[in-house]
């Protein structure tokens, strides 16, 4: 039984192989976090049991499915707790009981209301219960732990980037390029368009949105323009320019620090009044040159605007925070005598997850090594490609 007032109050039935008995506290645990977690946030889980079924080894394709109060997850033998698997699956399949269950969008026509909000749900649900994941890399019959996190929602939908510009997510499901365009679109660029807008208007007003959809639509057939209504009303304001740029758009978003810089600032050079003459040399108030002239850029490269911000770190301490709404082409920030600028970032709080190339985002004035190969490890790791979590999850 799980029961949690205004939530749920539900017999879980968990169909498990033998050989996965040691898994079961697991997937019990995932049930009732995937209960707790979605009915909080979009109203309670209506039906008095679930069934969760643990397809057999060789039968997956029987797996990571759902049906109204029945849904269908999977594990392998060895599975480390920290691969978030048979969790993720789990969890995945039971949002569906919200995305496409109780709120019966058109799968065919409009498959980002299902899949790709799911998608979102499924990364708040897991990344608050579990944390980061740290996949397994299958190899000659063995599955080894890599000692890399990954991230939610950032690094589970990295297959979008590779494929932002091939089709606009808006599409029915048969009119996309390619099947990897359909993925990712249809759960990754959702899921990130929605992360991104969560941090855009705050979890609070995220959630009173979510929870108006859910509570206006509930076995009922909504659409995408209901779920923008429900942005307009539970904000107060139209966030249609949002959607326009993200659901019916296949631009991408990116922002680049082009430039940083900084020099110190030199005396003048001149002749200077003295004593009713000229002199060469400056009087002593400006001999002494004054504290660093400091200039950034930062440049859209992407065709879709979205308002960002920008940290530029001085020497010292000294942080300078701006917002920019990120319409015109660049943007220019400069500091005629401050301290020395060392780094300049642009959306250093990672809101705006669509952001096609972070690699780009930030600038150090002087070069500095370790922040290099940072970057260069970490893009090589998803340039492998060898993460196998989350792929029997449809
Ligand atoms: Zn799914």
């Amino acid at each position: 039984m799980f029961r949690e007032p205004a939530v749920a109050d539900t017999q879980i039935r968990l169909l498990l192989q033998p050989e996965h008995r040691g898994q079961q506290a697991r997937y019990l645990k995932a049930t009732k976090v995937a209960l707790s977690g979605y009915g909080r946030v979009l109203g309670p889980y209506p039906y008095p049991t679930l069934t969760v079924v643990d397809p057999p080894w060789g039968a997956m394709g029987a797996g990571g499915m759902e049906y109204p109060t029945f849904i269908t997850a999977g594990t392998h033998r060895m599975a480390p707790a920290s691969a978030q698997s048979p969790e993720g699956v789990t969890i995945h399949e039971f949002g569906h009981q919200y995305f496409y269950g109780l709120l019966a969008s058109n799968e065919f026509e409009e498959p980002w209301l299902d899949e790709g909000f799911n998608e979102y749900m499924e990364d708040r649900v897991v990344g608050a219960a579990y944390g980061s994941n740290r996949p397994v890399l299958t190899a000659f019959g063995f599955r080894f732990p890599i000692g890399v996190a990954v991230h939610r929602p950032l690094d589970t939908n990295r297959r979008y980037f590779q494929v932002a510009t091939e089709d606009v997510l808006a599409s029915p499901a048969w009119k996309f390029r390619t099947r990897t365009s359909y993925g990712a679109n249809v759960y990754s660029k959702t899921a990130l368009a929605m992360a991104t807008l969560e941090r855009l208007l705050g979890t609070p007003t995220m959630n009173r949105a979510l929870r108006l959809y859910a509570d206006r639509w509930r076995f009922r057939h909504p659409t995408t323009a209901d779920w923008i209504a429900a942005v307009r009303d539970a904000t107060g304001r139209d966030y249609r320019w949002f959607f326009d740029r993200t659901f019916y758009s296949s631009g991408a978003v990116d922002y680049a620090v082009v430039d940083a810089k900084s020099e110190k600032v030199e005396p003048p050079k001149g002749l200077f009044e003295s004593e009713g003459g000229l002199v060469e040399k400056p009087p002593a108030e400006l001999a002494k040159g004054k504290g660093w002239k400091s200039v950034a850029t930062v440049a859209r490269l992407g065709d879709v605007a979205m308002p960002i911000e920008i940290v530029l770190k001085f020497d010292g301490n000294h942080t300078y925070r701006s917002t920019w709404d990120g319409e015109a082409r660049w943007k220019r920030f400069r500091v005629d005598r401050g301290p020395r600028l060392l780094e300049a970032v642009v959306d250093p709080d990672e809101k705006i997850l669509l952001d096609v190339d972070r690699t780009n985002n930030g600038r150090l004035v002087r070069a500095d090594p370790r922040a290099a190969s940072r970057w260069t490890a970490r893009a090589v790791f998803w340039m492998q490609n060898l993460i196998d979590s989350l792929t029997i999850a449809w």
